[in-house]
């Protein structure tokens, strides 16, 4: 087949073999390569490296799918796909939320579909994914069920690549909002509203084993959003939560959820800054048995470490003097700047500027159906520690 050729600089191949980014700056030329199409990649000798999707405008200009002389073609997406699904806990025997395919981890760089009960959701995160969703579409329902698929594209990376981002019913509708279940608790999920495709389902181990640690506790669930973790918490048996956010339409959702788990009288939701929120606390004097700390990626690029860890380290910092003795405290960072060691770090030097000392009762990551890939270090990115306060620091 003859596909535009992508030729690599001398000396890039050996990465390309590895990882699927291939920035501007590893390229020696592209003849032919229209925005979005596909490419073969070869090395300065001209040999096959792999097959990719090309796009000119940002600096991550060819994602790699293939490291196979195989075409991209619908069989091509359908047998990527069916790989995907084969992973436990996915398939059509996933009944209620959960990742289903996951962009470079599964082979498809640029796409995410997820499942929300009946409804199949999709991202696509490159122009040449979002060129090529009428072939991927049908691969995911052969794969999962001839469902509903609601396009849920986010702006950010749609200006980036240079496309429309499509939100909205891919051909027919489905229901506007489902509700789904999260081990013992319910979630409601309005489609084309809220982050990501709906909810945070990296964090869905983390949310059932918060859960189970809760009973009898006060809780404080900063960066809320929708409330997950003061749900899980609450139907758990904690006695009291408070929820920190800041985003009025994730404040509406997570009421919704509070009343939908029959836990609202125990809840309260602060509208505000949590950094602020945070620091009033401790002014009060207010203690807490579980904290967790979920904030948004506070560094986005590389450029911005070391601010996102001042950002982490205060929030740490905080939550540490708002435990009581024993408390437990489920703190994550999402910046896959921040490595698992980094974060550790920052945590411990929160610890020692609030005085506690604390043990490390857990290490926490994101949920296994959004695999890692050893080779492709970026699809690490959730790292959290679930620490307990073994003493507590001033007034405490
Ligand atoms: N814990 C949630 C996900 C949290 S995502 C879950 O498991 O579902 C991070 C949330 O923090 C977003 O909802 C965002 O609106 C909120 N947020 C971002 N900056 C904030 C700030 N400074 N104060 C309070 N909330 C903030």
């Amino acid at each position: 087949m003859r596909t535009p050729i992508l030729r690599l600089k001398r000396g890039r191949e050996a990465r390309a073999r590895a990882h699927p980014w291939i920035f501007k700056g590893d390229v020696a030329d592209v003849s032919g390569g229209a925005p979005g199409a596909a490419v073969t990649v070869v090395d300065a000798g001209n040999r096959f490296v792999g097959r990719g999707l090309y796009n000119p405008r940002p600096a991550l200009c060819c994602r790699l799918l293939t490291w196979r002389d195989e075409p991209l073609d619908p069989a091509f997406f359908r047998r990527q796909i069916a790989t995907a699904l084969a992973l436990p806990g996915r398939g059509p025997a996933l009944s209620g939320a959960g990742r289903l395919v996951w962009s470079e981890a599964d082979g498809l760089a640029g796409f995410v579909a997820d499942r929300y009960g009946p409804i199949l959701v999709i991202q696509c995160l490159t122009l040449g994914m979002a060129a090529c969703r009428h072939e991927l579409v049908p691969a995911l329902r052969a794969g999962a069920g001839d469902l509903p698929v609601f396009s849920a594209d986010e702006a950010a990376p749609a200006r980036l690549e240079g496309f429309e981002p499509a939100r909205g019913w891919f051909d027919r509708s489905g229901p506007a909002r489902v509700i789904v279940e999260e081990a013992t608790v319910r979630l409601g999920v309005t489609f084309g509203e809220g982050h990501k495709t709906g909810l945070y389902l990296d964090q869905r181990d983390n949310h059932i084993r918060l859960g189970a640690l809760a009973h009898g506790r006060d809780v404080l669930d900063a960066f809320c959003y929708t409330a997950a973790f003061a749900c899980h918490a609450l139907v758990g048996g904690a006695r009291r939560a408070l929820c920190i956010e800041s985003s009025p339409e994730a404040i509406a959702a997570a009421r919704d959820n509070l009343t939908l788990n029959g836990v609202a009288e125990r809840a309260e939701i602060v509208a505000a800054n949590a950094f602020d929120e945070l620091r009033r606390l401790e002014r009060v004097g207010a203690r807490f048995g579980v904290i967790v700390l979920d904030p948004p990626p506070f560094a986005r690029g590389r450029q911005a470490l070391e601010a996102a860890a001042r950002g982490y380290k205060e929030i740490n910092l905080r939550a540490m003097r708002l435990l009581e003795p024993g408390g437990l405290l489920a703190t994550f960072s999402c910046s896959h700047h921040i490595s698992a060691a980094l974060f550790e770090e920052i945590c411990r030097d929160a610890a020692l500027d609030a005085g506690v000392r604390a043990r490390v009762v857990e290490t926490l990551t994101q949920s296994p159906d959004h695999p890692v890939l050893l080779t492709v270090p970026e699809t690490r990115y959730l790292n959290g520690l679930l620490l307990e306060v073994v003493q507590p620091g001033p007034g405490g």
